[in-house]
């Protein structure tokens, strides 16, 4: 059998009053991302790992920020696009593992959520899924809540 790997790194901006999705779950919260799109950026780790892997491109140039039709998209339907692709190619998941890195709020309690809503997107086992989660302990942008970032590495196989 023949795998590939590939990883995604994203990062979006915070400020008050905006809404906070990741994993196309909304976190309460007093702050969001500020994006072109939902600015889900666990999701968008994911479909760049996922893309890298296939050596399909990016997420910048399949979905561009400049097309007026990608404005606040829900990024499930960016993820359920790129799988799609990436069954056009052949290629099924073997399995995806993320980190969240966000300082404020404590987000554990979703993470089962998140990983089944991501396993629901992608039509795939929960347990092929990790969502993990950490802080900087206060250091960086992520500690300073200035942002939120995200990585994921997805494996895949030929059919
Ligand atoms: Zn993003």
């Amino acid at each position: 059998m023949m795998f590939r790997i590939g990883q995604g790194f994203d990062v979006h901006k915070l400020a008050e009053g905006e809404s906070l999705i990741l994993g196309g779950i909304k976190i309460n919260h007093t702050k969001g991302t500020i994006a072109h799109s939902d600015g889900d950026v666990l999701i968008h780790a994911i479909i760049d790992a996922i893309l890298g892997a296939a050596n399909l491109g990016d997420i910048g140039n399949l979905f561009p920020d400049s097309d007026s039709k990608y404005k606040n998209i829900d990024s499930r339907i960016l993820l359920i696009k790129t799988n799609e692709l990436l069954h056009k190619n052949n290629y099924e998941i073997g399995n995806i593992d993320s980190t969240i890195v966000l300082q404020k709020p404590k987000i554990a309690e979703y993470l089962p959520k998140i990983k089944n809503a991501l396993a629901n997107v992608l039509n795939i086992d929960a347990n092929k899924i990790s969502v993990k989660a950490t802080t900087t302990e206060g250091l960086g942008f992520e500690g300073r809540e200035e942002g939120v970032s995200a990585q994921a590495i997805c494996l895949i196989y030929k059919k």
